[in-house]
């Protein structure tokens, strides 16, 4: 099979890309994403129909937030858009005509990684995406696992603190409450409240009120050296690698893949990631460990997973 389209549907963003057997990108297009589920369905097929041009695409594949059935087909349920057993697969192939799959987002940027990226030679990885929130992936023996219900990989969703803070999910101290962006900017609030006089960069951004500070605003502070701005990603990462360490008690992988936002920051984030993983291996000094690896693709793996999924099925 020759080119297919990948779809990525963000918050704000539809992209779609035409993408090639190598996993290389050859034409993309963004449209805004509409509020409505009807509204993104039209988006869908409109990207797809822009972005085909003179391209012979033989199949679309779409990210999608939210579980999605094991037919690869409905998407069950999503957190962002309005959609309860949306039947996104067949909507989207009346309109375009071509064989469209249906992924979760997390999954399509895992099988990005693992076949174009930072995964490439590794049979057994494991993918943590470290956005907004905390999503996974799991490649086992060179095969996408999405479980017997197609929702397998929901990793932030793991509850690490027994009667925990409370989480959007409607369920208590899940790990995406202590790992993931929204944790990082509510670390650095804490902090810059309670000790200014270690913040002074991260409270110059933020308008000098810890209120005031956004994610960017972390990064920037820690690139400067701000001592809180480093703390609060050291506590990230604490989290992020203890979760690791409980992970590779379940699947033992040959890697970790760390993507998302968060991961941008290299050497930063992972290198205390890293040292929690090694503090909280069962063995960890006796035995063979698991690589922790930055993501290579950014935000362009989810279009280029979703795109090859369409191909391999
Ligand atoms: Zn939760």
């Amino acid at each position: 099979m020759g080119l297919t389209i990948g779809v990525d549907i963000g918050g704000t963003k539809i992209a779609a890309g035409v993408v090639d057997e190598e996993g290389s990108i050859l034409e993309t297009c963004k449209v805004a994403t509409p509020t409505t589920p009807e509204g993104v369905v039209d988006a869908i097929a409109d990207a797809v129909r822009a972005v085909s041009g003179d391209h012979r695409v033989e199949a679309v594949g779409i990210g999608a937030a939210g579980y999605v059935d094991d037919k690869r087909a409905t998407v069950l349920f999503a957190p962002n858009v309005n959609w309860r057993n949306e039947p996104l697969k067949d909507k989207v192939e009346q309109r375009v005509g071509t064989p469209v799959v249906v992924e979760n987002d997390a999954n399509a940027a895992a099988w990005g990684e693992y076949r174009f990226g930072a995964g490439k030679g590794h049979e057994d990885v494991i993918c943590i995406t470290l956005g907004t929130g905390l999503g996974g992936g799991i490649v086992i023996g060179n095969k996408l696992r999405r479980g017997r219900f197609g929702v397998a990989g929901e990793f932030g969703h793991i509850r690490v603190v027994p009667d925990g803070l409370l989480c959007g999910c409607g369920s208590q101290g899940c790990w995406e409450q202590y790992a993931s962006g929204r944790a990082l900017v509510r670390y650095a609030r804490q902090r810059a409240a309670a000790t200014p006089e270690n913040a002074e960069i991260l409270l110059s951004l933020g308008q000098g009120d810890p209120l005031g500070i956004e994610g960017q605003h972390v990064s920037e502070a820690a690139r400067q050296g701000d001592p809180v701005a480093i703390d609060s990603f050291r506590e990230l990462a604490r989290w992020a690698g203890a979760g690791l360490a409980d992970l590779a008690s379940l699947f033992d992988p040959s890697a970790f893949i760390i993507g998302g936002g968060v991961s941008d920051e290299g050497d930063l984030v992972l290198e205390p990631i890293r040292k929690s993983f090694r503090r909280w291996l069962v063995g960890g000094e006796y035995r063979p460990r698991a690589q922790v690896l930055a993501a290579r693709l950014g935000g362009k793996a989810g279009m280029v997973g979703a795109a090859d999924l369409a191909r391999h099925g």
